[in-house]
């Protein structure tokens, strides 16, 4: 695996950090975004033409830099959340690692699924897919040895 790619580039003009400030609600604990929204529930916010989500731009301001290959995850699960407190950096298997702490997964299996389990294992154990799952580590066993949704037959 490469490394991802770091941005050290100039920090964002005062204009755009104190339009970014004056959308922001902050409380003891998360910090809210109250202005516009993406469609996936992000803050966002229109920096020289380009767009970026409240939360990536409130990380790229209090660390400096971004790793534009990661996703930055909130602790806290609030999307809408820019307390770079409650923000970190990480790949998107940590971010299912964290969901699945939160029992956020709870579809039962498929054919996808059944695919998705064998490409994520075993970076990701299998008692934690059988969490994410929401299944058994016995079922998550019988699809890794291909006894459920063979892939010669189902793809
Ligand atoms: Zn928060």
């Amino acid at each position: 695996m490469g490394r991802p790619f770091c941005i050290i580039g100039a920090l964002p003009e005062k204009n755009h950090i104190d339009s970014f400030w004056r959308n922001v609600e902050k409380s003891n604990g998360c910090w809210l975004w109250v202005g516009k929204k993406s469609k996936r529930g992000y803050g966002e916010l229109q920096v020289n033409k380009k767009y970026w989500s409240a939360h990536r731009f409130s990380y790229r301001l209090s660390n400096g830099r971004i790793y534009r290959s990661l996703d930055v995850l909130h602790s806290c699960d609030t999307p809408l959340c820019v307390n770079s407190k409650h923000l970190s950096q990480g790949t998107q298997i940590e971010n299912w690692k964290q969901a699945i702490k939160r029992g956020r997964y709870k579809a039962k299996l498929d054919f996808s699924k059944a695919q998705e389990i064998r490409f994520l294992h075993p970076r990701v154990s299998q008692y934690e897919l059988s969490r994410k799952f929401s299944v058994s580590q016995a079922q998550i066993c019988a699809v890794l040895k291909n006894k459920y949704w063979r892939p010669e037959i189902w793809a």
